[in-house]
């Protein structure tokens, strides 16, 4: 009997790991970071290692999370019996002490359980429900073993040289857990803790593609007369790109087998079957890069060589001033001297040309982590990376713990996006956690952005300085476009007065717009148009009584779609028919208000018939890859107007679009959260960026109702650092970010009365911890939240501010003892929206 123990984190809401005893034949390998495979209750369950020894894991003492806690934790230890560990399946631990640590920081930081900070962590099918695989490897060992060892071995032989081993243990009617470390150790075979791979059959998909040339609006006329189903098909698949799955237009977007049969029976499209498209990206070759820096550029590369190790700059570009070319110049400069380096990009299927430049430099020194990749893939990749066989990691918010080996360089790109913050428990910030594991794996990092948001920047150049300890200086600036362009004129149409253009919808349309797209139509060059709300119109409302036909699960109004028709909750994806009268008074029209992205193809597509459209939000973009297609069009050329959500305003580089025009840019303008100004600011700037990346030049026109509005005034200048400096003062009075830290912390429940009970009873308690401690925090509320509810429950809140020390005590305090009775009780530290 081993007095040793160690505690193992499983992917499960504890805040306490399990405690197991070690057995001495598997010592070695029980080290923290390693993955057991350990009972629990009657199963068997792959966890990780995170402390040796009766004491449990040393909590905040890596400098980076202070400290101090409130009182002393919760008592630990584990009630039942201490059972052994029944396995350790690698020969290397899974984690290195730097991510075990980063893993530690943010169960701490943001108070999450430390198994569900691991779950973010780790590919779940590597741990967890997993099965460990008994593979052999050295077939010649039958006959040198004996004893059961040898039956075992040979049994697997037989099946193929690979079993799961509780497979095994069934057949030989007892547990295999020593036989299988005895076979590993004596190198005869191998122990993989495997996913539960998705069935074959999944791989092959039935797609259904657009067949022989596009039809003109004419063409469509005739041959679509009385079959507008069919139409609406049609034209489904070509704003999808001109091929989707079937499961897709039946499943999501309401199409019969009926419409679709009748399609192709009228050869205007076919049903191919291929194999699953997994990644776009993983035949193509890569844009090469261009071949030499700029001086701007070289600079900055020095200078971020120059960086100490564990630390890192914000690296502040224009937009088309080349930061990429630096990023990718970096990450070779890592690779080169023996590291590796993580690419993280706001949404992998939204960039496809940085992917693109990180292949044509790295080729298969790459793994790209995508949403598209199979349980199977994902853990390839993953011990890809962690064996130092792929170097470089590209990929969004989660691909912040690639295992890249000896990691060099942490590249968070566009590091102002929203998507970077997790939205569910841990509910991390990317940016964050690349910070604290760039300075545990003495890496440095680079945060890029041509509209920094305002706590990066706060955080490395000008600012409150209020914030921890570990307080970066370094603030690179590209403030030129390559070759020296320049930035695209943006004209501001102030549509209270601006003249109009007549257009049958209610979308507003100026005729300075309107002459613009002309022109640049004309001219055979390409103009992107943005309307940041998707579906046909805002909402539905009777003429007569004035209902607003509202979710019945969320507190928003439905809004109006055209294709597929009906009414769809933009909060939880409900949708419903549209009412042939109105439900309360029996009124039987029904009128529609406000715009989306639908209602403005139409009013493009009638205004100029022979223009090539393409519309992207997410109501085309839900189809696996659809995105990169359309892209891809726009790329070749085949697409003369590209409209649609804030999602064409990202990193795009076509030099050919000479024209941004922005349909409304008050749409996030007023909504009710801090950031609304700094929301439109960088939406504004983004999409104006996309313009005159070219020789051709272009220009940028902005509709709007608030001309005056800081937002649209630096927008219009150019002048982010104007915008930045308005934006702190701002934020000083009241207090936010980054002028103070905050805490939101979210109520939820199915009753509305339980809701606000157990709110008012959290407010009391967080009230009475922040007196007794006598900590400098200030607390609102409750009150609901501005989005009162969403999926059937109401939501309330509480806003703590103070210290971000302080905040941190009260996180750690509250997360473990914070239990809602009957009610969802959410803490989200430094959280990206109030909503
Ligand atoms: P950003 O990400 O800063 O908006 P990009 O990295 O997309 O800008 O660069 C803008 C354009 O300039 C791209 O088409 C890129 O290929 C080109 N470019 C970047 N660096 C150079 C260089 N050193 N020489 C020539 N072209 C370059
Ligand atoms: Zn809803």
């Amino acid at each position: 009997m081993t007095e040793r123990v160690a505690q193992v984190a499983l992917p499960l809401p504890l805040f306490e790991p399990y405690t197991y005893s070690i057995p001495d034949s598997i010592a070695d390998r029980v080290v923290p970071g390693a993955r057991v495979v350990v009972p629990v209750r009657r199963r068997e369950l792959v966890g990780i290692v995170v402390g040796k020894g009766e004491g449990g894991r040393g909590e905040g003492d890596d400098g980076v999370t202070p400290s101090a806690a409130v009182t002393p934790s919760v008592a630990r230890g584990p009630t039942f019996a201490i059972r052994d560990i029944l396995a350790a399946p690698d020969a290397e631990p899974a984690l290195t002490p730097p991510m075990l640590r980063t893993a530690e920081w943010m169960a701490g930081y943001y108070g999450a359980p430390i198994g569900i900070a691991l779950k973010a962590m780790l590919p779940a099918p590597m741990w967890g429900e997993s099965r460990v695989i008994l593979t052999v490897k050295d077939g010649r060992s039958v006959g040198r073993l004996g004893g059961l060892a040898e039956q075992v071995l040979e049994w697997v032989e037989g099946r193929g040289g690979t079993a799961p081993l509780d497979t095994a243990a069934r057949h030989f009617r007892k547990p295999l857990w020593e036989v299988a470390d005895r076979l590993a150790r004596v190198g005869a075979a191998e122990l993989l803790v495997e996913p539960a791979e998705a069935d074959p059959s999944t791989l092959i998909e039935r797609r259904l593609e657009v067949s022989g040339d596009p039809l003109t609006l004419v063409e469509r006329d005739a041959k679509f007369a009385r079959r507008a189903k069919q139409r609406r098909l049609y034209e489904t698949l070509e704003q999808l790109g001109g091929s989707v799955p079937v499961k897709h237009l039946r499943d999501s977007l309401g199409m019969s087998d009926a419409v679709i049969r009748a399609l192709t029976d009228s050869g205007l499209a076919r049903v191919v079957k291929t194999e699953r498209m997994r990644d776009p990206f993983a035949g193509e070759p890569g844009t090469p890069p261009p071949a030499k820096l700029t001086p701007e550029q070289a600079e900055v590369l020095e200078s971020v060589e120059g960086l100490a190790p564990g630390s890192g700059a914000l690296l502040f570009g224009v937009t088309g001033s080349g930061k990429t070319l630096v990023y990718l110049r970096a990450v070779e400069r890592a690779v080169a001297s023996g590291r590796g380096a993580i690419v993280l990009v706001p949404e992998i299927g939204l960039t496809p040309q940085m992917v693109s430049r990180v292949r044509g430099m790295f080729g298969n020194n790459v793994a790209v982590l995508h949403s598209g990749l199979s349980d199977g893939e994902r853990a390839d990749a993953w011990r890809l990376l962690r064996r130092g066989e792929r170097r470089v990691a590209v990929g969004a918010r989660s691909a912040v713990f690639a295992p890249v080996r000896d990691l060099g360089l942490i590249v968070v790109d566009e590091e102002h996006e929203q998507s970077y913050k997790n939205g569910e428990a841990p509910r991390y910030h990317a940016r964050e956690v690349a910070r604290v594991r760039a300075k545990l794996e003495g890496a440095r990092f680079v945060f890029g952005s041509a509209t920094p948001s305002l706590e990066t920047y706060s955080l490395f150049g000008a600012g409150p300085t209020d914030l921890p300890s570990s307080r970066p200086t370094a603030l690179f600036r590209l403030p030129h476009r390559i070759d020296d362009r320049p930035m695209p004129p943006v004209e501001i149409v102030d549509l209270r007065t601006a003249r109009r253009v007549a257009t049958g919808t209610s979308v507003p349309w100026s005729g300075a717009l309107d002459t613009a797209l002309n022109t640049v139509l004309a001219r055979g060059e390409q103009a992107i148009l943005l309307l940041n709300r998707r579906g046909f119109a805002a909402f539905i409302q009777c003429p007569e009584c004035g209902l607003v036909r509202e979710c019945p699960d969320c507190s928003i109004a439905l809004t109006l779609h055209r294709v597929p028709p009906g009414l769809r909750c933009h909060y939880c994806g409900k949708h419903f028919p549209v009412p042939a009268q109105c439900s309360n008074c029996g009124h039987p029209v029904q009128r529609a208000h406000g715009i989306g992205t639908q209602q403005l193809e139409e009013l493009v597509a009638a205004r100029f018939p022979k223009a090539r459209l393409a519309r992207m939000d997410l109501d085309t973009t839900s189809a696996r890859w659809s995105h990169h297609r359309i892209l891809e069009r726009i790329e070749k050329g085949q697409v003369d107007i590209l409209l649609g959500t804030q999602m064409i305003a990202k990193g795009m580089d076509f030099p050919n679009v000479t024209l941004v025009g922005v349909v409304d840019a008050d749409t996030a303008l007023h909504l009710p959260d801090f950031r609304a100004g700094e929301r439109t600011y960088q939406l504004l700037a983004q999409v104006a960026g996309r313009a005159g990346r070219g020789p051709k030049g272009g220009r940028v026109l902005v509709q709007t109702r608030s001309p005056e509005h800081p937002a649209l005034k630096f927008a219009a200048s150019h002048d982010t650092e104007g915008f930045l400096a308005h934006e702190a003062e701002e934020r000083k009075n009241p207090p936010y970010p980054p002028e103070t830290s905050l805490l939101n912390v979210v109520v939820s429940a199915e009753q509305e009365s339980r809701t606000t009970e157990e709110a008012l009873a959290v407010a009391d308690w967080l009230s009475k911890l922040i007196e007794t401690q006598g900590l400098p925090l200030v607390l609102l509320g409750p009150a609901p939240c501005p989005l009162t509810r969403i999926k059937a429950r109401w939501r309330w809140h509480v806003l703590v501010k103070g210290p971000v020390e302080e905040i941190g005590r009260v996180v750690r305090y509250a997360a473990p003892r914070l239990e809602g009775r009957g009610a969802r009780v959410v803490l989200d530290r430094d959280p990206v929206s109030l909503l």
